[in-house]
C-alpha cells in the first residue's frame, strides 16, 4: 500500500516522519535509540522496503532525533542531510544538551549538560551539509523547501512542503507537558530565545499551516501564531 500523505512514527518520545517523495521516500529523523524495530514495522506495515527510503534529513542532532541513524542508514542505504552548525558533532558523536528555558528545565540540563560529557554515540559523516538560509527539495523530489530555524540548537531545520505541512524538529514541540503546563509551544530546552522567536517569525512566513513536531501531536500554525503573540509580550515585560 503505497503512502500518499506524510506517516508520523512515534519512536518513544521522539516523532520520525516518513514522506512520500517522487522516487521513493523521504525520512525526517530517527527517532530514540533502540527504538528503530518501530520504524521497521512501521515500514511493513505499509510493505515498504527500507531501500526506498532515498534520504535522511536530521532535524537536529539531539540524541532524541538521531538515535536510530545508524540502524536505518545501514539498512536503507539513504543518504544523510544535516546542517553545517551541527555537522561536525554529529560526525564526532559529540551528545550536545541544551540550556533549560524554564526553572525546573534549566536544572535539569545543566545536570544533563554535566554528565554529557561523559557520553558518545558513534559519530556519522552527513553526504549532504546544508549551509543555506534556505533550500528547495526539488531535486530530492518534494515539492517543498528546508528552512534553516535555529534557536533550540544552532543547526535546527524545518522542511515545509507547498502543501502546508511543516515538520518542525524541536523549534515549537505540542507534547502534553508543553500544552497542560506551559502553555505554550516554546521548547523547554533552547540554545538561543531570541534566536527561537526569529525562527517562529520565519516559519510562520512561509505556507504552512499545520506543523508536524519532533514531540507530540501535529497542530495549527495558528495555536503558535497565538503563542507567539503571548511570548514576545512577556518577554518585553
Ligand atoms: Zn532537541
Ligand atoms: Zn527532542
Amino acid at each position: 500500500m503505497p503512502l500518499h500523505s506524510p506517516l508520523l512514527i512515534r519512536l518513544g518520545s521522539a516523532n520520525a516522519y516518513l514522506l512520500p517523495a517522487r522516487d521513493g521516500y523521504v525520512l525526517i529523523d530517527t527517532g530514540d535509540p533502540g527504538l528503530t524495530f518501530l520504524l521497521f514495522r512501521a515500514l511493513e506495515r505499509y510493505q515498504i522496503s527500507p531501500r526506498e527510503i532515498r534520504l535522511i534529513i536530521i532535524t537536529h542532532i539531539h540524541y532524541d532525533h538521531i538515535g536510530g541513524l545508524w540502524a536505518v542508514q545501514a539498512a536503507s542505504g539513504a543518504k544523510v542531510m544535516a546542517h553545517e552548525a551541527e555537522a561536525a558533532d554529529l560526525a564526532a558523536g559529540r551528545v550536545v544538551i541544551p540550556p533549560g528555558t524554564y526553572p525546573i528545565t534549566r536544572l535539569l540540563g545543566g545536570a544533563g549538560q554535566r554528565l554529557s560529557r561523559f557520553f558518545r554515540f558513534p559519530g556519522y559523516r552527513a553526504e549532504y551539509i546544508v549551509r543555506d538560509e534556505e533550500q528547495s527539495l526539488h531535486e530530492f523530489g518534494l515539492d517543498g523547501r528546508l528552512l534553516y530555524t535555529p534557536g533550540h540548537s544552532p543547526g535546527s531545520m524545518s522542511v515545509v512542503l507547498d502543501s502546508g505541512a511543516a515538520f518542525v524538529g524541536d523549534l515549537c514541540p505540542n507534547t502534553w507537558y508543553n500544552r497542560f503546563f506551559l502553555r505554550t509551544h516554546f521548547p523547554p530546552y533552547a540554545d538561543d530565545v531570541a534566536a527561537v522567536f526569529r525562527s517562529w517569525a520565519r516559519l510562520l512566513n512561509t505556507p504552512a499551516r499545520k506543523l508536524y513536531p519532533g514531540h507530540g501531536p501535529p497542530y495549527s500554525v495558528d495555536a503558535l501564531r497565538r503563542d507567539r503573540m503571548l511570548d514576545e509580550q512577556k518577554a518585553r515585560r
